[in-house]
């Protein structure tokens, strides 16, 4: 992907974009779930949600981010089975990184993936989305 951010600062570049490392973005999120209502929140019933970032600079609209929140363990969830007291997530290679009863956050992904172009000097100019309610999923 760092590859393909670089293609779009040339391209803005090429084009004489003004600041080439102002990007116009879209996204939204991906879920993993066998069913897509919730009694609670909307997605809840997600174990995983994918957060992609599409840029609209280029004609390519190469994916430039990229961001994950899972709540599966299969480890944890085994020794939580057997006894044990294991919290998911914070133990020593836990992969889940949102606890079980959390809701998945599209808003939180797409800040997660605005933090990593930051570190790339790249600025989100325009950000397209679907308009998902931010009362919906926190
Ligand atoms: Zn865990």
């Amino acid at each position: 992907m760092a590859a393909k951010r670089q293609l779009v600062v040339q391209h803005n570049i090429d084009t004489g974009a003004a600041d080439p490392k102002q990007f116009s973005v879209s996204f939204d999120g991906r879920y993993n779930a066998n069913r897509l209502t919730s009694s609670y929140k909307s997605w809840q019933a997600a174990s995983q949600a994918y957060g992609v970032a599409i840029e609209n600079n280029a004609c390519y609209q190469y994916i430039i981010g990229l961001a994950v929140e899972n709540k599966l363990f299969w480890t944890g969830a085994y020794l939580r089975n057997k006894g044990y007291n294991i919290q998911c997530p914070g133990h020593t290679g836990c992969t889940a990184n949102i606890p079980y009863m959390q809701p998945q956050s599209e808003p939180h992904m797409a800040y997660d993936i605005a933090q990593q172009l930051s570190r790339e000097d790249i600025l989100v100019k325009s950000l397209t989305t679907d308009g998902t309610p931010h009362n919906s999923i926190v």
